[in-house]
């Protein structure tokens, strides 16, 4: 290689080889993911062992890079793409938010502030407009833009602490909690695991916690509530993570509004039933919240990164994320950084922007409500087939257990091992569970059909 690195560089930019190249390697990678076994092989996991080797000292081959990736990489994903996959709760990806993500990586925008990219702080914008009225929250709502739900509970909770202990007469951001008022936190112990960590890290730790009853489907018992003043911050679920359940949203919020406590709403996936017709009454009274973070990359299969925070106290929002600098030019337009806790980051408003553009109210409408008529039908086969399903089947998550703990753990190993469909476990009022969640677009009614034959195998196979 006698050429300088720049030079190598300029002249991959202008051939474009290693676009095509890639290109081509995502072609066959989408032509065989909706075939391909829905785990891994041994073998291709084993193969992952080709890319060990230390920091090379030297510049490498481009076309080479692309093709380890795709020889070694490739064949060692999950299949998440396609409609098999119920792990989790994960969703696919809509082809044109992916394309458009292609088009947007190209670009390489920073959508800190107006200044720095006036297309991602213009997208962000119609975005934020858009949710705002899908959901039917306040006008005034704004957005922040980040990875996923676990960074939008962060800095949900960021502007309930800070206006909570503000209206208390105290600046958190100057004297931070050192003698601050107390605050208390009222959850079920079914909330995820990511609004302890968001709390902990915002130095309310896991005794700030209250714990609330819940009802047999994971929902909280209102009543059972502990006496709500303006020092707590209640946390709802729209989407409970096993059952996918819905709190009793006015309830809850009438009486946290009334004693003047903060409410923020888990809606990581469930959320987005706000947006359809025939669901949207899981979510009544949702809109009386303070805060609820979402994720685009589930349920609206929106591409990873992909997590949004919605406010309805924008002072809150903006004093708790603030950051200033002698550089920081702000913008009557949207500065995106006043709504999250980053500063530089991904444009990935401009794949939310293409779901939602492409999708229109219909299109989510009709996405979301498939999701869920894929669930209930899972249900009503295993059903059938003898499994005992143990969760009402409101949205997209579907709890199934066999006669005892073994055999159901023995089944969803052998449905993990057969490639036909992949499910995960859970806990579910003392019983062992396999926790089935559809959340991708590409799910037919002959994939669920599939998978619940891989399910009767599964168990007889546990049973013999
Ligand atoms: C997935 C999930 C989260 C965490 O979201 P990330 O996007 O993974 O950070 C939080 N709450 C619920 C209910 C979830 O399903």
């Amino acid at each position: 290689m006698t050429n300088t690195l720049q030079d190598a560089m300029f002249q991959q930019l202008k051939s474009k080889a290693i676009f095509e190249q890639a290109k081509s390697y995502a072609g066959a990678y989408t032509d065989g993911v909706m075939q391909r076994d829905v785990y891994p092989k041994d073998a291709a996991i084993e193969d992952l062992e080709q890319f060990s080797e230390p920091m090379p000292v030297h510049r490498g081959d481009a076309s080479d890079i692309l093709s380890l990736l795709h020889k070694v990489g490739s064949p060692a994903t999950l299949p998440t793409l396609g409609g098999r996959y119920f792990g989790f709760v994960t969703g696919s990806v809509i082809p044109v938010a992916l394309a458009a993500k292609w088009l947007s990586d190209v670009w390489d925008q920073n959508p800190a502030m107006y200044v720095l990219s006036p297309v991602s702080a213009k997208l962000e914008s119609l975005c934020q407009n858009w949710l705002v009225d899908l959901f039917g929250l306040p006008k005034n709502t704004v957005a922040g833009f980040v990875s996923g739900s676990s960074m939008a509970t962060f800095c949900g909770l960021a502007a309930a602490r800070y206006h909570l202990l503000k209206q208390a007469g105290w600046d958190v951001n100057t004297k931070g909690l050192n003698g601050a008022p107390k605050l208390r936190i009222i959850a079920s112990r079914q909330i995820h695991g990511t609004v302890i960590k968001a709390a902990a890290l915002l130095g309310l730790g896991v005794d700030s916690f209250e714990w609330v009853d819940m009802d047999a489907e994971g929902r909280i018992i209102a009543e059972n509530m502990p006496k709500l003043d303006e020092r707590c911050i209640v946390i709802g679920q729209a989407g409970n993570v096993n059952s996918g359940a819905f709190e009793d949203f006015e309830i809850i919020c009438k009486a946290a509004r009334k004693a003047g406590a903060w409410v923020h709403v888990d809606g990581a996936f469930g959320l987005w039933a706000a947006a359809t017709t025939r669901l949207k009454h899981l979510t009544k009274g949702v809109n009386l919240a303070h805060s609820w973070s979402v994720d685009g990359h589930k349920t609206l299969n929106a591409p990873y990164d992909n997590g949004i925070i919605l406010c309805t106290e924008p002072d809150a929002m903006v004093n708790a994320l603030q950051l200033s600098g002698d550089y920081i030019v702000h913008s009557p337009k949207r500065d995106g950084m006043l709504f999250t806790p980053e500063m530089s980051r991904r444009a990935h408003g401009t794949e939310l922007w293409a779901a939602l553009k492409y999708l229109g109210k219909d299109g989510v409408d009709e996405l979301v409500c498939g999701l869920h008529d894929r669930a209930v039908q899972m249900a009503d086969e295993l059903r059938v087939a003898g499994f005992e399903i143990m969760n009402e089947v409101v949205f997209n998550q579907v709890m199934v257990a066999c006669e005892t703990d073994d055999i159901t753990n023995q089944t969803m190993a052998n449905v993990q091992m057969s490639g036909e469909c992949w499910a995960g476990g859970s806990k579910w009022h003392g019983r062992q569970v396999i926790r089935i969640s559809i959340c991708s677009w590409a799910t037919t009614k002959a994939d669920i059909t599939r998978s619940c034959r891989a399910f009767i195998d599964a168990r007889a196979m546990a049973n013999a």
